[in-house]
């Protein structure tokens, strides 16, 4: 049978989303926008104890940046709301209850110290902690029953037989019933566990397919045993590989920011980073790397997700990064970069900053960022009213100081006389004047360069020195010259 294609993202709001978080999203709304369907996002919130505030704004907003939007979930009204999982309470105690009474689950009594001490004799013995069904058998729980303990529902795993299901990426999977155990369903709170609340919504909300994070498929044969425990028809599933470092290790801090806002903080554009992260366990083919939105929507299916380790590599993301930079027009990459500057150039530069300048600055500096957060120590200087560079720098290369304060001194009367303060009259001044001073070009550049911007690198020097403009390269250079007279 087939079902319309709804997908859901179920984030818990347990912290900041990480990019495999996110990378779990896109691969749904990828899917969703491809093939037509729904995409919806449910806030899995029953952990009470684990729940973080703003995390869900968190989650949120990374969609957001990314351009993904959302059919149903929070701030859109849909028909199988809320979406929120705290909200639905009622829903995952029915299913409990009918569970119960069709004998596929039981209430346990068993007190928290007494599963605590089993767990501890299990982990002493070095078998795998797991509840020992005290209370399955009828005579026992009521026993129990009258000591006044709130219970736990608890499912009735089969003690024998195994559980097959399907996955779109890795194949059949066979799993022994008796490697499960009777696991809670609903907590003594009132509230369900993950496996209880996810079945019954991903049923309610008619979901035809479940892609999630390879950490989940041990759960999924615990969902496949409930959902045909309550008569539903399970969705299909499709785990995507797990995400590593370049050193196949888990992914860490050590390879980069792993919340992806702090990636947004970086100036990380965010088509850059929804190219980069389609391309964590997804691919076309062997050679393309860059997609646009449109273009991962068109070719994005099932069938190209890989089932070996998606690796996430900082150094590849920046790549990608600078030639999306590379590729934005200068009004927009002026837009997106001034509040970058804004916030990263020294308190000392008056704000607000001058747009027009901004784009003048920014063709000289577009070739080379990595990242928009990059701009402002690349542009500070064309900002700073007193520039901060060491002496040493105005003597140029195997030149006196006296060689090189001349230098300075006849350049600036050149620069003085010049009717246009354009590249080329720069070019068509100081490459003679290097010549008539007996200087190799590179020498007497050098030295104007370190006057002009305080650097010995920096973007090519006349067009820097036009950008600067006439006055700040003037009193620039004569405060070069009075250091080099004082010395
Ligand atoms: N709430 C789970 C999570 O945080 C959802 C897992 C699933 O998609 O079933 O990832």
């Amino acid at each position: 049978m087939n079902r319309p294609v709804r997908v859901r993202y179920a984030p818990s709001p347990t912290g900041i989303p990480h990019v495999g978080n996110i990378r779990t999203a896109l691969f749904n709304w990828l899917f969703a926008r491809h093939s037509g369907g729904s995409f919806i996002v449910r806030i899995e919130d029953t952990d009470v104890a684990r729940r973080v505030e703003g995390a869900v704004e968190a989650i949120l907003d990374s969609l957001r940046w990314l351009g993904m939007d959302w059919d149903e979930g929070p701030d859109v009204a849909g028909a199988y709301g809320p979406y929120f999982q705290s909200q639905r309470l009622p829903l995952y105690k029915e299913a409990a209850q009918r569970l119960v009474e069709e004998g596929n689950a039981y209430l346990c009594y068993c007190s928290t110290q007494r599963l605590e001490e089993m767990r501890a004799e299990q982990t002493r013995r070095r078998e795998p902690p797991r509840y020992d069904r005290r209370c399955r058998p009828p005579e026992e729980r009521d026993r129990l029953a009258a000591e006044g303990i709130t219970p736990v529902v608890r499912f009735k795993t089969p003690l024998q037989g195994e559980t097959v299901f399907h996955d779109l990426i890795r194949g059949d999977i066979v799993v022994d019933n008796a490697t499960l155990d009777d696991f809670v369903l609903l907590k003594s709170d009132g509230y369900p566990t993950y496996h209880l609340a996810n079945v019954v919504d991903d049923h309610l909300m008619e979901i035809s397919h479940v892609m999630r994070a390879d950490e989940w498929l041990p759960s999924t044969p615990r969902h496949v045993l409930l959902y045909r425990a309550l008569g539903y028809q399970p969705p299909l599933y499709a785990h995507l590989p797990i995400i590593l470092g370049p050193d196949r290790s888990k992914l860490s801090k050590r390879h980069g920011a792993t919340s992806l806002m702090e990636y947004r903080e970086q100036g990380y554009l965010p088509e850059a980073m929804l190219n980069f992260l389609a391309l964590l366990g997804w691919a076309l083919d062997a050679t393309t790397e860059i997609f646009s939105r449109d273009d991962l929507v068109r070719h994005f299916s099932l069938d190209r997700i890989g089932k070996v380790a998606a690796i996430f590599d900082v150094r590849k993301l920046s790549w990608m990064n600078g030639l999306y930079i590379r590729q934005l027009p200068l009004d927009t990459l002026v837009e997106r970069v001034m509040p970058f500057l804004e916030r990263d150039l020294p308190p000392s530069v008056a704000r607000p900053l001058s747009r027009e300048y901004v784009a003048r600055i920014m063709p000289l500096l577009q070739e080379r960022l990595k990242t928009l957060a990059e701009a402002a120590e690349l542009a500070e200087f064309f900002f700073q009213e007193e520039l901060d560079y060491h002496m040493k720098l105005l003597v140029g290369k195997g030149m006196s100081s006296e060689a090189s304060l001349k230098a300075l001194e006849k350049s600036l009367e050149g620069l003085r006389a010049l009717s246009t303060f354009e590249c080329e009259a720069l070019e068509n001044l100081l490459r003679p004047l290097a010549e008539e001073l007996g200087l190799k070009t590179g020498q007497l550049f050098g030295i104007l360069r370190v006057a002009t911007t305080g650097r010995t690198a920096a973007p090519p020097l006349f067009q820097t020195m036009e950008v600067l403009g006439y006055k700040r390269c003037v009193r620039r250079i004569e405060a070069a010259i009075a250091r080099l007279k004082q010395t």
